[in-house]
């Protein structure tokens, strides 16, 4: 989403749908931020606005961008979200939207361990969301990888549940070598045994539509993606006699292992 987000200018407004706590930092754009989402969160971020996606309580075209990350899936009146979407859009907006692929092992497993875990709506191939906005092709459609991060037990601020206890008790340790072992199967057969779902660039880009290469190096903790180039240029991959090179997470600090490109 950065490639939008940092395209922006101070008099633009993004609207962060769906957003819980932020998709996205305050510091990655200059452009006027607005957050919604259904409920509140414990720590309601700046410009909080409480609202129904399926009803925005904004005038049409008063977005420059709209970025709905990992929030589509939730969305119990979807029809209504992608018209009020594309109603307060700009004509010439931004839009970004990531979802999971419902057909994965990773949203499998989360829908499993959480009873559902509030997906209501499942994407099961990279033409469904576009065709759901009806907004032609995507600039860009790029395939998104699990961290498995989910699972993670220092991301569980209320009692685990039970079931986590069959996936390594969701140990950092389990996740490490349970993500490093998928990346390379898939690698090694062209499974997609690694694979979390989708992200889609909607707009015009003059220079360049954002690159379709993965960030494959996705945090066991905090779920960000790296490219493994941006890795390796910035030094932080720690290559190992034994075992599986090293990296850790520019942003939490957490010690993953390095899946390459
Ligand atoms: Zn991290």
């Amino acid at each position: 989403m950065h490639e939008i987000l940092s395209r922006l200018n101070e008099r633009a407004r993004v609207l962060d749908l769906g957003s819980g706590p932020g998709s996205f930092p305050p510091g990655a754009t200059p452009a006027r931020v607005v957050r919604v989402d259904a409920e509140r969160p414990a720590a309601a971020p700046e410009n909080f606005v409480l609202a129904d996606a399926a009803r925005l309580p904004f005038p049409s075209g008063s977005f420059d961008a709209i970025v709905s990350n990992h929030s589509l899936e939730h969305i119990a009146d979807l029809a209504g979200a992608v018209r009020e979407m594309l109603r307060v859009l700009r004509a010439d907006g931004y839009l970004y939207i990531a979802v999971p692929d419902a057909s994965t092992l990773a949203d499998r497993v989360y829908r499993w361990l959480g009873r559902g875990g509030g997906h209501v709506n499942a994407f099961v191939s990279a033409e469904d969301v576009p065709r759901l906005f009806g907004a032609g092709n995507p600039a860009t459609t790029r395939v998104l990888y699990a961290s498995f991060s989910f699972l993670n037990r220092k991301n569980f601020r209320a009692r685990a549940p039970r079931r986590l206890m069959l996936l390594g008790n969701g140990s950092e340790g389990f996740l490490r070598v349970g993500t490093w072992a998928l990346r390379k199967l898939d690698g090694a057969l062209g499974t997609r045994w690694s694979v979390y779902g989708w992200a889609y660039y909607f707009g015009e880009f003059p220079e360049g539509a954002p690159g379709t290469e993965a960030a494959k190096n996705v945090c066991i903790r905090c779920g960000s993606g790296h490219a493994a180039a941006w890795l390796e240029a910035r030094g932080a991959v720690e290559r190992r006699r034994f075992g599986p090179s090293r990296y850790v997470c520019p942003g939490c600090g957490a010690r993953n292992y390095f899946t390459g490109g």
